[in-house]
């Protein structure tokens, strides 16, 4: 069977991780998480005080980036390396959230992440999830798939993935996070997020991961069927 790329695009905290690194797993395929890109150079800028609003101090600090994904035998996950630094569990910290979507709205830095990403994406066999992806990286994707759930269940899932790693969070900060980000996202002025016109819409607010894996599962035989 040949291979295709799948694309997950959707609104912060819907599944789109979840349902991406399942569908990966299921099919053999490389799975990218686009938007730990953008959270390890927001770590990268945030220690390194960078002052983003300034372009030469951004082209020349993502001089000094470089960024890969390296399979975990243990956990079975693709982890992120900032600079050989496995940063896969720093980037998910709320200080990262709450910088990286003013980050992701540069046009150098989507330049950057957007040429490795595309690079990664070469020979096909790749599920990727982002914002941009079935819009920008892969417009030609065999299968577009957009995510979206209410923003009370957003919320409530993703605070309490937050309260297990700390307990100080507050559910309104972590709403207020998801609202803020969704804001910036769509409405930047580069590849903001938006449902791809072939791009299939899945509302998970009332189905469970496996009911939700099925359904991709199927939408992508039928495409691989098609190749
Ligand atoms: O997917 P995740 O929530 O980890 O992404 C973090 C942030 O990175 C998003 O809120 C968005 O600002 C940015 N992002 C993006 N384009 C992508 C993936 C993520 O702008 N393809």
């Amino acid at each position: 069977m040949g291979n295709i790329i799948i694309t997950i695009d959707g609104w912060s905290s819907c599944g789109k991780s979840t349902l991406a690194r399942q569908l990966a797993k299921a099919l053999g395929y490389v799975y990218i998480d686009s938007g730990a890109m953008y959270r390890a150079i927001t770590l990268y800028f945030l220690r390194n005080h960078i002052n983003w609003a300034d372009v030469k101090q951004v082209k020349s600090a993502l001089k000094e980036i470089n960024i890969d994904f390296r399979f975990n035998k243990i956990t079975q996950q693709s982890e992120i390396y900032l600079n050989d630094e496995n940063v896969e569990y720093l980037i998910r910290d709320l200080v990262i959230a709450e910088k990286v979507s003013e980050i992701a709205a540069i046009k150098e830095i989507r330049e950057f992440a957007v040429a490795q990403q595309q690079q990664l994406g070469a020979n096909k066999g790749i599920v990727m999830d982002g914002r941009d992806i079935g819009t920008t990286v892969f417009p030609n994707a065999e299968l577009k798939i957009f995510m979206t759930a209410d923003i009370a269940v957003r919320v409530e899932r993703r605070y309490i993935e937050m309260q297990a790693k700390n307990p100080n969070v507050s559910i309104e900060d972590v709403k207020a996070n998801l609202q803020m980000r969704d804001y910036i996202d769509s409405n930047r002025e580069i590849s903001p997020l938006r449902k791809a016109e072939d791009a299939i819409e899945i509302d998970n607010t009332n189905i469970n991961i496996n009911d939700q894996l099925s359904l991709a599962l199927e939408l992508a035989n039928k495409k691989l069927q098609k190749i």
